[in-house]
């Protein structure tokens, strides 16, 4: 067996059937990394307790999630995949961290002040605190890295300031900062081609949605904009249904439309019907393990609950040396 390379940390907040922006963004680097670290994998509820105005659907959504992580992949022989309010040692760090971190910095961050645009009729105490917790998540399992897109790196370079100054105050090497592990992910645009995909914005595509329902979106995408009728040449360069052809179609295939497009010979109909076809067949196998999961649904659960007993094993050895450097009696 191949020695893991360390422990990598990531989480999610709780957001119910997952796009084809979430497996592209996330979950497929999951999978991949599961492989080579140990893997430490969160379903962020208490993160999503800031935004939230009802918590109706927390729990459907968890489910939601995880069914989807799993027939993604996610393995949990090879991860620890858990929610992050069983291990209630996090909250206790949280408290901790919080008094080595200046409040100016935390009402300063650009994630805060957009927070605040966002919600200004709920700008409430868990908001300003959200880094901490976030660097307390990643903290208590000592994770040594964080998968993170280039526009996330600030967040684990502010992790990294709370656990210099909690080491420095305590004089202590008891906390690992944690490094970054920077991954390309590719920018998912949702259906109208402009915006990136999110179910915020109505303009995604879920991977469990059903055959008809896939291609009733794909049938929606925005195409290139410059392309009135079938008869004008289009710019596969500037068409969202030609960049997800180049990661779901045969690379032929993807040569051919290539072409056809610039040439007109073939029409943006047309086109968007191969991609939901070949879309369908990639997600065939990932449905029909979502499809067992969720016929025995408690086998979900008994995942989640084991993964949160592997992490509280973890977390509370974390703390036995936090509360001891800090001289806690
Ligand atoms: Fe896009 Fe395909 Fe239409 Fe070309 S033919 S503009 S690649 S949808």
């Amino acid at each position: 067996m191949n020695p893991k390379k360390g422990r990598v940390f990531s989480g999610a907040r709780p957001t119910g059937r997952q796009h084809l922006g979430n497996y592209l963004g996330a979950m497929k680097n999951y999978v991949a990394l599961q492989q080579d670290y140990e893997a430490v994998y969160c379903v962020v509820d208490l993160h999503a307790l800031t935004t939230l105005d009802t918590t109706q659907n927390l729990k459907s959504n968890t489910l939601d999630m995880v069914l989807d992580w799993l027939a993604a992949g996610m393995d949990p022989q090879k991860a620890i995949i858990f929610i992050q309010s069983h291990v209630p040692q996090v909250t206790e760090l949280h408290t901790i961290l919080s008094m080595v971190t200046q409040l100016g910095k935390l009402t300063d961050l650009p994630t805060f002040k957009e927070k605040v645009r966002q919600q200004p009729h709920n700008v409430n105490y868990g908001l300003v605190g959200y880094p901490v917790l976030m660097a307390s998540d990643i903290v208590l399992y000592k994770a040594d890295t964080v998968p993170v897109g280039v526009d996330q790196a600030p967040h684990i370079e502010f992790t990294r300031e709370i656990v210099r100054s909690f080491n420095f105050r305590y004089n202590t090497t008891v906390l690992i900062e944690p490094q970054m592990k920077v991954t390309e992910f590719p920018k998912v645009l949702g259906i109208d081609g402009q915006q990136k995909m999110g179910k915020s914005l109505d303009n995604h595509i879920e991977m469990a949605a059903t055959q008809e329902e896939t291609q009733k979106r794909v049938m929606m995408m925005v195409t290139d904009p410059q392309r009135q009728r079938k008869s004008d040449p289009g710019n596969p360069d500037v068409c969202n249904v030609f960049t997800m052809h180049k990661i779901f179609s045969h690379p032929e295939e993807v040569a051919s439309i290539n072409k056809e497009c610039r040439n007109a010979g073939i029409g943006c109909v047309d086109c968007k019907k191969i991609f939901a076809k070949n879309l369908n067949e990639k997600l065939m196998p990932f449905r029909d393990k979502r499809a067992e999961f969720e016929k025995n649904s408690d086998q979900v659960w008994d995942i989640l609950s084991d993964g949160s007993r592997r992490a509280r094993v973890i977390a509370e050895e974390t703390m036995i040396e936090v509360r001891a450097a800090i001289g806690l009696p």
